[in-house]
């Protein structure tokens, strides 16, 4: 039988070399000089290898990384926050402005009913009485986004320096 290879000589070392092959190995090893002192390196280094541990982490590691984690969290819970509240903010804004235009397409709708006159005398009157307080309510409206806006934004920023 030829020498033992080195990943032979490995197997026998760290346990890993078994069955036939491995008793066939070991016998190898123990009759053939060369292969025995091979063996009896790579067994040590095999064992010293086993007894060596991972490198502890500072003291602190978990508690900064935890702090971290924390302040990441909290930016992503207030930009969540602003997300949220800036939704229904914009669907108002939208809201607002397309009662604005309506507000201001009522006029023409009126005209248009003007040459309409079976309905001008009940239609007509509505739509202008509709006017003035679509107008006032648009601009309600865009004023709480506004101020919506405005109370959501600065409440993240105050969170990011804390
Ligand atoms: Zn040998």
């Amino acid at each position: 039988m030829s020498h033992l290879t080195d990943s032979q000589l490995q197997g026998l070392a760290d346990g890993t070399l078994r069955g036939p092959e491995g008793l066939a190995a070991r016998e190898h090893c123990e009759g053939c000089a060369e292969c025995g002192s091979e063996l009896a390196i790579y067994t040590s280094l095999s064992t010293q290898l086993s007894g060596l541990r991972d490198a502890q982490p500072p003291l602190d590691f978990t508690a900064t990384v935890l702090a971290a984690v924390e302040v990441r969290e909290a930016h992503l819970a207030s930009r969540r926050h602003t997300v949220l509240a800036a939704l229904p903010a914009a669907a108002l804004a939208v809201f607002a402005v397309v009662g604005w235009a309506f507000s201001l397409q009522i006029g023409k709708i009126v005209d248009d009913f003007a040459t309409a006159r079976t309905v001008i005398g009940v239609l007509g009157p509505v739509f202008t009485a509709l006017r003035l307080p679509l107008g006032i309510g648009a601009f309600v409206l865009f004023a709480i986004v506004l101020t919506a806006l405005s109370r959501t934004l600065r409440p993240s920023y105050a969170r990011v320096d804390t």
